[in-house]
């Protein structure tokens, strides 16, 4: 029970109750959502392009030939990939950093997909990066290490426009706010 508590938006109440809903079920009821969390766990992939989750070795966007492959939106998390695409105004193709970088969460420019970004843009094919991070500070610090570091491949980079109001982060911001901040993205300025 205390194992269901950990998970998000589930309190003490709610653990309680799912706890005692699978008690009264058949003993195979349990089990199989246990094996299903292992299965989860264990046959989760991500994908070798831009690192979203998906079944097999490259996900449904970057296999897609309907995409723009030109151009890259680099997102904090697989979370962020789903809020764009629920916007339907991005047709290009993402890149998922797995975080930003935070030194005091100890997450550094290396423990993050930054290099493996730098090496899609160095291997050509892509005209544009947009940095689409949450406006916090650590977002901001991520996005200047990332213009620094792609400075020399002369892709432009841009910047979602900041419609979204600092503070707020990319998954609570309406699809109609953010999708227009895509369409009107803004060269990136390192000032
Ligand atoms: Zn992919």
């Amino acid at each position: 029970m205390a194992q269901l508590g950990k998970l998000p938006g589930i309190g003490r109440k709610t653990a309680l109750r799912l706890a005692l809903h699978l008690l009264r079920q058949e003993e195979d009821v349990a089990v199989g959502l246990g094996e299903a969390l292992i299965a989860l766990r264990r046959e989760i992939r991500y994908c070798r392009e831009c690192h979203n989750i998906c079944e097999d070795e490259v996900c449904d966007i970057c296999r897609s030939t309907r995409r723009d492959h030109s151009v890259v939106c680099v997102v904090e998390n697989v979370k962020d990939v789903l809020t764009i695409e629920a916007t339907h105004e991005f047709t290009g193709v993402y890149h998922v950093l797995g975080g930003v970088i935070s030194p005091l969460d100890g997450i550094a420019p290396s423990d993050l997909e930054i290099e493996s970004l730098c090496e899609r843009v160095r291997g050509g094919g892509i005209r544009e990066v947009i940095l689409a991070l949450n406006p916090t500070i650590e977002g901001d610090t991520t996005n200047f290490y990332i213009f620094r570091k792609l400075a020399e491949t002369g892709v432009t980079v841009s910047i979602l426009a900041r419609g979204i109001s600092i503070g707020n982060e990319l998954e609570y911001t309406d699809e109609l706010t953010l999708g227009r901040s895509i369409i009107n993205r803004v060269p990136f300025s390192a000032t």
